[in-house]
């Protein structure tokens, strides 16, 4: 689509008055008043958009409080015409939606002709446009959607097939913007890497949008980074004017599988596409009589206040639209989180519940059992040698300390135990279920096997027994997934997803794990997907309360689709001070810093200002320890108890509750960096200042963030680094803060309150 930025034109417009109007008399977004106002722009844009001009458009509006969207089912397909923000910025999209132009039936090329059946236009919360083609019967939904009042609406295409045969589609993309923009207009593009495996020296992209620039961002459930290649980007993009006050749109993808999006800039025209990723293609997904195929569903909004505007806005929209209600009504939530990973493969019994004891003692709020409990990979029950009476005991001996358990599992993977209840990749049964044929000497690592392909509905139907089995046994509150959960690439010809090309495939050995390396990867993708989100809303129904964490092998699949089935996220794989600062810095612009766990791993804190500094790179989101703290001494033991009872009496709330700034530039290790919540309803906020390793930086100016440039406030040093002092508004966003820290790899906590 095709959004056009038409501000100034809009001054000059015979509707402009109205527009004024309606916003001087702070007429209600969703009022009749207001709506009546829509049409009227619509009907002008209809006129002055060359595209549309000489149409009589039928006309659907999408509304809420960030934006209003024109929609409109036009002869040669339906189309987003106009994106309008409350503060007089317009953006015109002229791109058409991609509808197929045909279809495979027995390897023929059928031709498709689609006519509209139905459009909604009385709901201006979600709209559909339903088209139909006869030869051969599929039907396709066009659809927008505003669940929030605030933040991004949302658009997803449907196809069913509704004749008798089996029919192959080609690629559908979710969404395509062409937005023309003014000459010369200076524009800005943020995204971010995930963190997998470790973060990059990079990892937060500000780019200059000049013409020419051609950009493509990847996102699957692997991220594996390779030297020279793009790393994978949580799947979302900000585009907004390089001036003040840095007003665009954003958009992004609510799917874990393999996904791209691409954004090119010609002339002052931006084209972006957005939606499965057509590579190494070309795609296609077999449609059963009666099958639908979903478009990855996108959403797609605007914001002013640069990056963090957007990231606020997001923040906001994730929680209250994709979240689950449920976690987010637990106070507790974001947790403190004792893990055992501290002590490797070794946990047992005694170790665990002496782990329990000391968590109990230092304030946190789950015991987490990481790898090394189980009999083998596959085989997810306690081990014997280990746990003799198995994990509910330990779980129980939690909850008798007012704790809660989680455990980590591989559950897709298989190995090779041939105990009852193992998944076995022998199993003639299990076999078929995996995305290859393994070598006769195949073996599994110590914690990793081959994944089954969860598309395959028998291979589903198993899981989804065994991980509510896993969660009863063993008395859950938590399950982490680990591993890779989703296949991608699969020789076997009888799965639902496409057969592959087998002279183009090829099979990839890395730890423990065969991956296929094939065309159809996209589509094996697509089934997984669907089937992983699958099993989680059941179990979210089935069992309430249970909270779940996205590992996958430490920040690879950091997604919004993952945020809207499951409720925190391993956010990096490397987690000393600043692996984790630099992963909180990139993730926070996309997901609710709730969201963002960061592990603390033991690191060398020769004094307590180190420690501080180690345990508060953590303490930004959700705060796991991944430390054996038995063996701190009574003064580390003291320092975390109170760093932990102030997380969850000031810096929680601010976690859940505050918009979050980026106050600094990404950590490096070597200078300053910080990161500012203010929550204006609270009226409080707090900076964490962080000093890098330079000998004699003992002081930084922080400039702040969202508060009121004509009110004062109070700063309070936690760790009384400076005496409390209070300033104006308008001095501390301007000059700024300034910090004051006595030794390199120390840190500061910066209390701000407004004066009474
Ligand atoms: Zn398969």
């Amino acid at each position: 689509m095709n959004l056009k930025r038409v501000r100034d034109h809009r001054r000059a417009s015979p509707t402009s008055s109205a527009s004024n109007s309606a916003m001087m008399l702070g007429v209600a977004r969703t009022s009749a008043l207001w709506l009546k106002y829509c049409l009227s722009l619509f009907a002008w844009a209809a006129c002055t958009t060359g595209a549309l001009a000489t149409t009589t458009l039928p006309q659907s509006l999408i509304i809420n409080s960030d934006q209003t969207l024109f929609l409109t089912d036009a002869p040669n397909g339906p189309r987003l015409t106009l994106l309008d923000r409350p503060d007089r910025l317009h953006f015109t999209n002229y791109a058409i939606e991609n509808l197929p132009t045909a279809v495979k039936i027995n390897g023929r090329d059928v031709s498709l002709h689609w006519h509209v059946i139905s459009r909604s236009t009385d709901n201006t919360k979600h709209v559909v446009f339903v088209y139909e083609s006869a030869t051969p019967h599929l039907r396709l939904s066009w659809e927008w959607q505003a669940r929030g009042d605030h933040g991004p609406v949302e658009h997803c295409i449907t196809v069913q097939n509704l004749s008798g045969e089996e029919v192959w589609l080609p690629m559908v993309d979710s969404l395509r913007l062409q937005i023309p923009y003014e000459s010369g207009q200076k524009l800005r593009h943020l995204y971010v890497e995930k963190g997998a495996d470790t973060p990059s020296a990079t990892g937060t992209h500000f780019e200059d949008i000049s013409d020419g620039y051609s950009w493509t961002g990847k996102s699957s459930t692997y991220a594996f980074p390779q030297p020279g290649e793009a790393r994978e980007i949580i799947p979302a993009e900000f585009v907004f004017d390089a001036e003040a006050p840095q007003s665009g749109w954003y958009a992004g993808i609510e799917f874990s599988g393999r996904t791209r999006i691409s954004l090119h800039r010609t002339g002052n025209t931006v084209e972006t596409v957005l939606g499965l990723n057509p590579e190494p293609g070309p795609f296609r997904t077999r449609l059963a009589p009666g099958e639908k195929f979903e478009t990855p569903t996108v959403f797609l909004g605007t914001f002013t206040g640069g990056p963090d505007g957007a990231a606020n806005q997001l923040h906001t929209w994730v929680r209250n639209v994709l979240g689950n209600p449920g976690t987010w009504r637990d106070p507790q939530y974001p947790l403190t989180v004792n893990n055992s990973w501290g002590g490797g493969m070794q946990v047992n019994e005694a170790i665990a519940l002496r782990m329990i004891a000391d968590a109990k003692q230092l304030g946190f709020e789950m015991f987490h059992v990481d790898a090394g409990w189980f009999r083998g990979v596959g085989d997810w029950y306690a081990n014997p040698r280990k746990f003799p009476h198995g994990l509910a005991p330990i779980a129980d001996a939690a909850h008798k300390q007012g704790m809660r358990f989680g455990l980590w599992v591989d559950w897709t993977q298989a190995g090779l135990d041939t105990q009852p209840g193992a998944l076995n990749v022998r199993d003639p049964k299990v076999r078929d279920w995996l995305v290859t044929d393994l070598a006769p000497d195949w073996k599994p690592e110590e914690f990793k096997g081959e994944t089954v392909d969860l598309g395959v509905p028998a291979a589903h139907d198993y899981l989804e027994k065994e991980v509510d089995r896993i969660i009863t046994d063993n008395h859950l509150d938590m399950l982490e997934h680990d591993g890779y959960l989703v296949a991608q690439g699969c020789i076997r010809r009888d799965h639902p997803h496409a057969p592959p090309n087998q002279s183009t495939q090829k099979v990839i050995h890395d730890s423990g794990f065969d991956f296929v390396m094939a065309d159809n990867a996209t589509d094996v993708s697509y089934h997984a997907v669907r089937a992983y989100y699958d099993i989680y809303a059941k179990m979210r129904s089935e069992h309430p309360g249970l909270i779940f964490e996205v590992c996958n092998d430490g920040g690879r699949m950091v997604d919004f689709g993952s945020a809207a089935h499951a409720d925190y996220f391993s956010i990096t794989d490397t987690y000393d001070p600043l692996s984790n600062r630099r992963a909180f810095y990139d993730t926070s612009y996309m997901l609710p810093p709730a969201m963002l766990e960061s592990y603390v791993e033991k690191w060398p804190t020769p004094n307590t200002d180190n420690f501080l500094y180690m345990l508060r790179s953590g303490l930004m989101g959700w705060f796991t320890i991944m430390i054996d703290t038995t063996a701190w001494t009574p003064e580390q033991h003291e320092t975390a108890k109170i760093a932990i009872a102030l997380y969850k009496e000031r810096i929680r709330p601010l976690i859940r509750d505050a918009q979050l700034y980026h106050v600094s530039m990404r950590p490096d290790g070597v200078h300053w960096d910080g990161m500012q919540y203010w929550d204006p309803a609270r009226k409080q906020g707090v900076l964490f200042a962080f000093r890098g390793t330079i000998d004699n930086e003992d002081n930084h100016t922080f400039v702040l963030s969202g508060l009121d440039t004509t009110k004062r406030y109070r700063l309070h040093c936690n760790d009384g680094s400076a005496p409390d002092r209070t300033a104006e508004g308008g001095e501390l966003m301007m000059r700024g803060a300034r910090v004051h820290l006595a030794n390199p790899l120390s840190s500061e906590l910066v209390f701000i309150e407004e004066a009474k």
